[in-house]
């Protein structure tokens, strides 16, 4: 198996080699084949957006493993690839008998097909998983600089203008203040960066009927979200949203090194109050049964990912922009989140093979 067989160019392929991959394994050792069609968006050539879900090994286990690829759309051709080279290369046969896998591919399949990180709605899906019986977090910050990062044309002044405010808001409030403010997620600007949304999206809702089918007899969930953007280049990054210095962080370490969970600083800083996670999704449809994992990024360009989420941002607002520019822009975009660079893509799904292995030996053994 090459790399190029498991990663692909477009959503379509994607899903069709993830599709492929999956039935011909369900035809070797069983297992179930479903698809939740999105009900009316489509990709940019017509055909259907799709969740895709894969489940393997021994259904009524009380030891469930969920992997999730697509939350931030663009970023899933990273996590598609790890999850189509797991079946590839035989992973569902050799599951322990008394576990099982749920693989959830283009968990944001508008976002995926159509080269940007959010969803139809312009929502940052991974902050749109907060607990609406309760009050929208806020981002106090955010609402100060929010005007200041909506850049107006992609230009170098424009982004020059955009950089001189995050230095000034840096200078009076630090570095980690301004990742937070910028990262952690906002509900109020649907326009601007990490918007949460103002209602739970079709993709949000879709991620709990699925853990209600594939996962209501499961009392011990290993769960992973791909994603990319954070981490040194091509090297893995783990953010283990397990209560710190609870036993399931503790197990989180045990399975992936504490070295590699505990303290990290992403781009070397304080992490985020990231709000509205798949992550705290999950471990709300699970009720009181324990999850225990992490988001695991692959890292492309740290933190110059910066303009390319402004990039993509801009480019969502624009109509009627000339189709090469936006092609050479969307391609710069695909690169950083998804490097072209095949020895990025080879380092990056032979360690996304092992931290797969890794969780479902640790799921065995709990
Ligand atoms: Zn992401």
């Amino acid at each position: 198996m090459e790399y190029y067989d498991c990663f692909a160019a477009s959503y379509a392929n994607a899903r069709a080699k993830f599709l492929k991959s999956a039935v011909a394994t369900q035809k070797m050792v069983g297992g179930d084949v479903r698809s939740f069609v999105h009900p009316d968006k489509k990709a940019p050539d017509g055909g259907p957006l799709a969740i895709d879900v894969a489940c393997f090994g021994n259904r009524k286990a009380a030891r469930q493993a969920l992997f999730i690829s697509g939350t931030h759309g663009q970023e899933g051709f990273s996590g598609s690839a790890v999850q189509i080279g797991w079946m590839s290369r035989g992973g569902p046969s050799r599951l322990p008998p008394d576990t099982g896998v749920v693989m959830v591919h283009g968990l944001n399949p508008y976002g995926f097909a159509h080269f940007t990180r959010t969803t139809e709605n312009n929502v940052d899906l991974n902050r749109n998983f907060i607990d609406r019986a309760g009050a929208a977090p806020t981002n106090q910050h955010y609402e100060t600089l929010h005007g200041d990062l909506m850049i107006r044309q992609w230009t170098d002044a424009e982004n020059a203008r955009v950089d001189a405010a995050m230095a000034r808001f840096t200078e009076a409030h630090g570095r980690d203040a301004l990742f937070n403010t910028l990262a952690s997620g906002q509900y109020l600007h649907p326009d601007g960066l990490m918007y949460g949304g103002k209602d739970r999206e079709w993709s949000n809702r879709t991620l709990e009927a699925i853990v209600t089918e594939t996962l209501g007899g499961a009392e011990k969930v290993a769960f992973i979200d791909w994603h990319t953007g954070i981490g040194d280049y091509g090297k893995p990054f783990f953010l283990c949203f397990n209560e710190a210095g609870g036993p399931l962080f503790a197990r989180a370490c045990d399975w992936w090194g504490k070295d590699n969970v505990d303290g990290v600083r992403p781009h070397g800083m304080e992490r985020p109050n990231y709000t509205g996670l798949a992550f705290h999704g999950v471990q709300r449809f699970l009720g009181n049964r324990e999850m225990c994992g992490a988001v695991i990024e692959f890292g492309t360009r740290g933190v110059n990912m910066r303009r390319v989420l402004r990039l993509d941002q801009w480019l969502r607002r624009q109509n009627g922009l000339d189709p090469d520019v936006r092609e050479t822009l969307r391609a710069d975009m695909m690169d950083a989140f998804c490097p072209f660079d095949g020895q990025w893509r080879m380092n990056t799904l032979a360690s996304g093979l092992k931290l797969t292995d890794q969780a479902i030996a640790g799921l065995a053994s709990w």
